[in-house]
């Protein structure tokens, strides 16, 4: 049997380069940037002031001046402020020759033309000088960097249009099996709806990656053959589900060539079928729906991540404490499913609802992490290691919200002079 890291690694290592592709920025939230941004502006481009005042020469204040003209967002000053004079200005006013500090409207005392200052202005109080943001030549975003909205307003900001991002790929969805069909139908004897086409077109998006479901195959070598022939030619990376054990209508190796089949040591999802199809790396994953999608987490998502630039192409895993002790027999590495949830400030793993088979639907719906037990562990209990699957995951045990109406502990979070 083949070890996760083994299995892993020798997953990573035989991947193609991964394709970039220039999208607009409209297309930018959630990318991984293929190359560096360098700054080609300062930011702010040129002085402004920071609040709707006074430009003034700090050492005319204290002191009573005269109001020149009025600066408005987006129209620059038609002259210097003089000594003893003062532009009024706007946010986002570019500070006029002259002045050297903005005073607030409500610390002037206007009277017709003129206005008083009764406080003295520090030097460059109030103005955004020209690059404190960000200066021309900065690299302000590396390469694999996962484009959030604040990235993607950092590259507006910059003037940029397009950026040039990790390609996602395309992943055919096929399933196996005679026994299989999809959801909308009367089940027939012996027939069951495919539960594996729908879980990996969630998790293929999850992972950013193109889902092409391509429905279902029977278990047929030709029709296999066939299948995967077409699986290869409209995607980037395929991935089959069923028929990869060792039962008599196993059919999946037959249909492959370039293909390995390995016995992972890992409990659910151990065999695992992994190749090249057609020059499209190929991914034969276990028909328990459970197994799949741990087969899946674990090997094919890692695999999208690398190819679309992610440096960091793992799920994140968290640190919690298991709500009831467990026993297991030792060999190979478990994931269990939990749920997690903060209680008393403590995270809390709880086993996800029904047995831990690789056929419990049930259990994989309701948990948001796999527990990662050691191959040697005989017994589970205290402090364990929680890998989060759920991109929506969500620890909270109540409305989660301090301000909300009515929620419970809202001064707990942050007292009455929070913000
Ligand atoms: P197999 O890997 O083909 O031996 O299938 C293992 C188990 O998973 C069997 O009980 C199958 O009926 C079930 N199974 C296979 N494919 C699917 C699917 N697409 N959706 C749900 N269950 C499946
Ligand atoms: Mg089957």
């Amino acid at each position: 049997m083949l070890t996760v890291e083994a299995a892993l690694a020798r997953i990573l290592a035989s991947l193609p380069p991964g394709r970039t592709e220039r999208v607009a920025l409209t297309d930018a939230y959630g990318r991984v940037l293929a190359e560096p941004v360098v700054s080609g502006l300062d930011l702010p481009p040129w002085d402004n002031s920071a609040m709707d005042g006074f430009a003034v020469r700090a050492a005319d204040v204290p002191g009573e001046l005269a109001i020149g003209e009025t600066i408005a967002a987006g129209h620059p000053a038609t002259r210097a402020v003089a000594s003893g004079t003062a532009a009024r200005i706007m946010t986002g006013a570019p500070v006029p020759a002259g002045a050297d500090a903005v005073i607030m409207v409500e610390d002037a005392e206007v009277d017709g033309r003129k206005v008083r200052f009764a406080g003295a202005a520090r030097l460059g109080q109030h103005i955004r000088r020209r690059g404190s943001d960000v200066a021309r030549g900065t690299t302000v975003l590396a390469a694999g960097h996962r484009l959030g909205a604040g990235a993607v307003g950092l590259l507006a900001s910059l003037g940029l249009t397009e950026v040039q991002v990790g390609a996602r790929p395309r992943v055919a969805i096929l399933s196996t099996g005679d026994e299989v069909i999809p959801p909308g139908q009367p089940l027939g004897p012996g027939q069951i709806y495919s539960s594996n086409n729908h879980a990996l077109v969630g998790l293929t998006a999850a992972a950013g990656a193109i889902p092409v479901d391509l429905g279902n195959c029977p278990d047929d070598p030709a029709a296999l053959r066939q299948r995967f022939a077409e699986a290869a030619e409209v995607a980037d990376l395929v991935v089959t589900t069923g028929g990869v054990s060792v039962g008599d209508f196993d059919f999946v190796k037959e249909a492959l060539g370039a293909v390995e089949f390995w016995r992972v040591a890992m409990k659910p999802g151990k065999p695992l079928a992994f190749g090249s199809l057609h020059g499209r790396p190929f991914f034969g994953l276990p028909g328990n729906p459970v197994s799949c999608m741990v087969n899946f987490l674990q090997f094919v998502r890692p695999a999208l991540r690398t190819l679309m630039g992610d440096p960091r192409p793992f799920l994140p895993i968290v640190e919690a404490e298991l709500a009831r002790p467990l026993k297991r027999a030792p060999g190979r590495v478990e994931l269990l499913r939990v749920s997690l949830a903060r209680v008393d400030g403590r995270l809390i793993a709880t086993a996800a609802g029904g047995h831990q088979g690789s056929s419990n639907v049930l259990g994989m719906a309701t948990a948001n992490g796999f527990l990662l037990v050691d191959a040697a562990a005989t017994e589970v209990s205290g402090h364990v290691h929680v890998q989060v699957f759920d991109p929506g995951y969500d620890d909270r045990t109540d409305a989660g919200y301090p301000w909300a109406a009515g929620a419970a502990g809202g001064a707990a979070c942050c007292g009455p002079e929070g913000g």
